[in-house]
């Protein structure tokens, strides 16, 4: 983390998990343990359904809510899809893209990933944009290439004074949801990787000002030392977001000294 240049942000992905009652109790358990966190922000992405309600429970918290993907397009005939307008229309604040999840299942591409980030940013979201590689690429020796590409794509036409709001989370496919973390070597690695990308593209000043999160099977254990790397700034969390005393011991490790 680098507090001095760039904001550290914990942000939950709860992919499908939890109903609105389930919402609820999490809430309820969580928001007494949310002691002002000092340092980070703290956001949790819901599923669409849960997204109003969200905003309603926290209304009156430090916590911000992020969908956990939307369309490119403002509107049209795109059945079961939420666009960007959407989200922010009700309090949407982030909104991740390009998740692995969404890229393996339902065949997100970096043009598309590339055309949500715009759509994002034009409505006014702040997108966290997921960025990693396969076991296999990593052993195939080619995972800074491919994070190259995949970051180069999602940037393609993003305008510098846009990047205030954008944030990155590199995500390796092979240690989310499977209780593999990366070690804080390879994080660190990765992440710096992705601000020399950015400082090539928009220079030193923009670089250090964006908020690179790590993710992958991040929990409280290992929390602390990942974001003590200098440039984690942050993490994206599934598994362990889903509890509130998981969730908050993470964010009680963003904000040690
Ligand atoms: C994720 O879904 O973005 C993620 C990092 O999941 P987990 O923490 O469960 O590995």
């Amino acid at each position: 983390m680098n507090r001095r240049y760039r904001k550290t942000i914990i942000a939950g992905n709860w992919k499908m998990n939890k109903t609105l009652t389930e919402t609820k109790a999490f809430a309820e358990a969580f928001k007494p343990l949310l002691n002002r966190p000092k340092w980070c922000e703290v956001v949790l992405c819901v599923p669409y359904v849960n997204l109003q309600a969200a905003i309603r429970l926290f209304k009156d918290s430090k916590v911000s809510i992020g969908a956990e993907s939307c369309h490119y397009e403002s509107t049209g005939a795109f059945t079961g899809e939420v666009s960007p307008e959407m989200l922010k229309d009700i309090g949407v604040k982030y909104v991740i893209i390009g998740h692995s999840e969404r890229r393996q299942y339902y065949n997100e591409t970096d043009v598309t990933v590339n055309k949500k980030v715009k759509a994002a940013l034009e409505a006014g979201l702040q997108p966290i944009i997921c960025v990693g590689e396969s076991l296999e690429q990593r052993e195939m020796g080619v995972t800074m290439d491919l994070i190259s590409y995949q970051v180069r794509c999602a940037l393609s036409g993003v305008p510098a004074e846009k990047m205030r709001k954008v944030v990155f989370a590199y995500e390796p496919i092979w240690a989310i949801g499977t209780g593999k973390t990366a070690t804080s070597a390879e994080a660190q690695e990765v992440c710096e990787g992705i601000r020399t990308i950015i400082r090539k593209k928009y220079g030193a000043r923009v670089a250090r000002s964006v908020t690179i999160q790590y993710g992958g099977s991040m929990n409280p254990k290992n929390a602390f030392e990942l974001l003590s790397q200098p440039d984690v700034d942050g993490g994206l969390i599934g598994g362990a977001s889903l509890k509130p005393d998981q969730f908050m011991d993470i964010i009680n490790a963003a904000n040690q000294e």
